[in-house]
């Protein structure tokens, strides 16, 4: 398995269950995908966001004997060879020796970042933080170490090989600063969904005072020719609707307008557009066409019933979509192929024991991954019993 998002999860889960062992191959330090970073959007009652669902299948697999987890791997080479697949694999070692360290401290005053910091008695390095990991010039740790016990670079490599594949690796989100006319990164107040989820999940709170002003402006990165896809991300109407109402529940006198072209797929969810009636949350059909800074504040111009409107509010909010992830080196090597608009196509991939799901084919909620990923075992199974594994 290629990837331990909900996809890459659902599909482990059911071939452990049914007794046949897996690895997964995930490029992060920790299992999950993008569901790791987002929040349940139900505090007082269930939303179905489906987020605990993904936590719980994490929980199940880490907890599978069946299912070896392979994290912060980088993928370097695949071959098949007589009908299995063997994969290459890279991971960095652990930057400080424990054996020989004596825990002196001198990394940690040297390190201009913090990434070297003391943990549990002992001293760990946050490689996302570290500059030289980042490409910059420091290795300050490295040369104040009195024992010779840090490495910052160091790396093992592994092999994996099954007899069958599943490609579970996602999309990407939109980067928001990529339609500079929102002004993320440039209009104080403007953020991106992903930020919403981490001050909803209490990681990364944000001042929105409890009678402030919030819009939402969706579709941002899809339906689009300019920038972006031309696809419907399938998901942004659906998260930005329940992060809405999810921010009312906590905030009853704050005044949240939705920009939306129209709502998608929302069939089913009946529930949610009942809750919506009777929220106060004004919804406003209109494409904005910029966010510009009013007064320290983000303004959302937009074209409404035959004028142009300049609305200011404290937060505006871009729900950005999903797009496909970017062309990786190894996964073009196993000859997966992709569809004009760059997702992954499933076309007589499994005639070689080759099998994909999740967001990878196309944007879509955690729901239909996990769905996916327990297709995707099903076929596998019936594959590798068919005798081609
Ligand atoms: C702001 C926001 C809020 C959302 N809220 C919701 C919600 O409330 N409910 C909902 O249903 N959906 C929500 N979604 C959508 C949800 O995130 C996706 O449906 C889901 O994460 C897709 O799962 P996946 O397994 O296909 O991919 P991902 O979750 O993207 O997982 C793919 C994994 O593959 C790994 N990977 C990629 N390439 C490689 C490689 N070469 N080698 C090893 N590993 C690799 C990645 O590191 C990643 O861990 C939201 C999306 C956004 C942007």
């Amino acid at each position: 398995m290629v990837g331990g998002g909900p996809a890459g999860l659902a599909c482990a889960a059911e071939l452990a269950g049914r007794g046949i062992g897996c690895t997964i191959i995930e490029r992060r330090e920790a299992l999950g995908g993008r569901a790791q970073e987002l929040a349940c959007k139900g505090s007082v009652h269930c939303r179905q966001c489906d987020v605990c669902r993904a936590h719980r299948l994490r929980d199940q697999v880490l907890a599978s004997e069946a299912v070896t987890v392979l994290t912060g791997v980088e993928l370097e080479q695949v071959e098949r060879c007589s009908g299995r697949y063997r994969f290459a694999l890279r991971r960095p070692t652990e930057a400080i020796d424990g054996g020989r360290c004596s825990r002196c401290g001198k990394c940690v005053e040297a390190c201009p970042t913090g990434a070297m910091a003391k943990r549990g008695g002992r001293i760990r390095l946050d490689r996302g933080l570290c500059r030289s990991l980042q490409g910059l010039e420091c290795e300050r740790c490295v040369s104040v170490c009195p024992v010779g016990a840090i490495d910052l670079f160091g790396e093992e490599h592994l092999s994996v090989s099954g007899g069958a594949v599943v490609v579970a690796t996602g999309a990407r989100e939109f980067p928001p600063a990529a339609d500079p006319r929102l002004g993320w990164g440039l209009v104080p107040g403007v953020i991106s969904s992903m930020q919403l989820e981490a001050h909803l999940e209490g990681r990364s709170p944000i001042a929105l005072g409890p009678k402030g002003k919030v819009a939402f402006v969706l579709c941002v990165g899809s339906r689009t020719s300019k920038a972006g896809t031309q696809m419907c991300s399938a998901v942004c109407c659906k998260y930005s609707l329940r992060q809405a109402l999810a921010l009312r529940e906590r905030a009853s006198a704050l005044g949240i307008t939705m920009f939306i072209m129209d709502w998608r797929g929302l069939d089913g969810e009946d529930a949610l557009l009942r809750e919506l009636e009777g929220s106060g949350i004004q919804v406003v059909r209109a494409r904005p066409a910029e966010v510009v800074e009013e007064e320290g504040r983000p303004a959302v111009r937009y074209a409404g019933d035959g004028t142009v409107r300049c609305e200011a509010f404290d937060v505006v909010i871009l729900s950005i979509g999903l797009i496909p992830a970017l062309d990786d080196g190894t996964l073009t090597e196993l000859g997966v192929p992709r569809d004009e608009l760059g997702n992954l196509v499933d076309q007589g991939c499994g005639d070689r024991g080759l099998f994909l799901a999740g967001s990878c084919l196309g944007p879509r909620d955690i729901e239909r991954c996990i769905e996916d990923g327990i297709s995707a075992a099903r076929d596998a199974i019936a594959y590798l019993e068919g005798g081609d594994g």
